[in-house]
């Protein structure tokens, strides 16, 4: 069922959101090598809680031990910070949730460091493309498979794998709420869009295979063929006239050192 949510509702997670933003900020601000990813989790932590916050991930499903999702290289999503030292050519993506009055908000932004190659250059900055293209979509009278049409056929024209197992969705009271919003299905099929949704769009795109395998820890994704992946996400509300993006990278884009994406246009 899904959730419509009022203009005082998407105030709200838009605030929640500025939070998760600037904790991303921070994030970036440090990512190079030699960090501990268990040192990025630590910083976000303190971030979110010192500005009224909670972390949406920490103990979700009363197991996720951490306040980031990190996952290095072949690790599609929901990797656990740990003692591993980020290292040149890495690509890592950060995943993060804030919990703010009630509600959720949720994002992810893959870097790239130093010295990775022009092929995962080309994966990360067709990925983020792919998320606008699911953006352009997502509005009023369209159907999700609106949204998940524009991102597969992008993504796939270059010969990329789009992750099945995995799928955007609702947020709200709860991280993960209904309607699904997966990166893969036909245009006009699926849930009509309306005014007052709020979701979260996340295309999950391999370099390679689609198909991925999970770890014995019961949490970490990676690529059947280990070659690696990319995601980005952000939240969007509908509304009659306007669809609205809740979430930023915009303090990743400032504090992050690598101008990355600058290079490839
Ligand atoms: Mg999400
Ligand atoms: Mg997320």
């Amino acid at each position: 069922m899904v959730h419509l949510k009022s203009e005082e509702e998407i105030h709200i997670i838009k605030e929640g959101a500025q939070i998760l933003g600037k904790a991303h900020g921070e994030v970036a601000g440090l990512i190079k090598p030699g960090i501990k990813t268990s040192a990025l989790d630590k910083v976000a932590e303190e971030f979110i809680r010192d500005h009224g916050g909670i972390p949406s991930f920490k103990n979700y499903n009363g197991s996720f031990p951490a306040s980031l999702c990190i996952s290095v290289n072949d690790v599609v999503v929901h990797g656990i910070p740990s003692n591993y030292e980020l290292k040149e050519a890495d690509v890592v993506s950060i995943d993060c949730g804030v919990y703010y009055k009630g509600y959720h908000s949720d994002s992810a932004y893959t870097y790239p460091l130093e010295g990775a190659d022009e092929k995962v250059l080309l994966l990360l900055e067709r990925t983020y493309e792919s998320l606008f293209k699911g953006i352009e979509q997502a509005r009023a009278g369209n159907r999700m498979g609106d949204v998940s049409y524009a991102i597969q056929s992008y993504v796939e024209s270059f010969g990329y794998g789009v992750v099945r197992e995995l799928v955007g969705h609702g947020v709200g009271k709860k991280l993960h709420e209904d309607p699904e919003v997966p990166n893969f299905g036909k245009r006009g099929k699926g849930v009509k869009l309306v005014p007052g949704m709020v979701f979260a769009i996340e295309p999950m795109i391999n370099m390679g295979t689609k198909n991925v395998v999970q770890e014995r820890d019961g949490w970490t994704i990676r690529t059947a063929d280990r070659r690696p992946s990319a995601h980005f996400e952000h939240m969007v509300a509908i509304r009659e006239d306007k669809t609205e993006v809740l979430t930023t990278h915009q303090y990743i884009e400032e504090k992050y050192s690598y101008k990355w994406r600058s290079k490839s246009r």
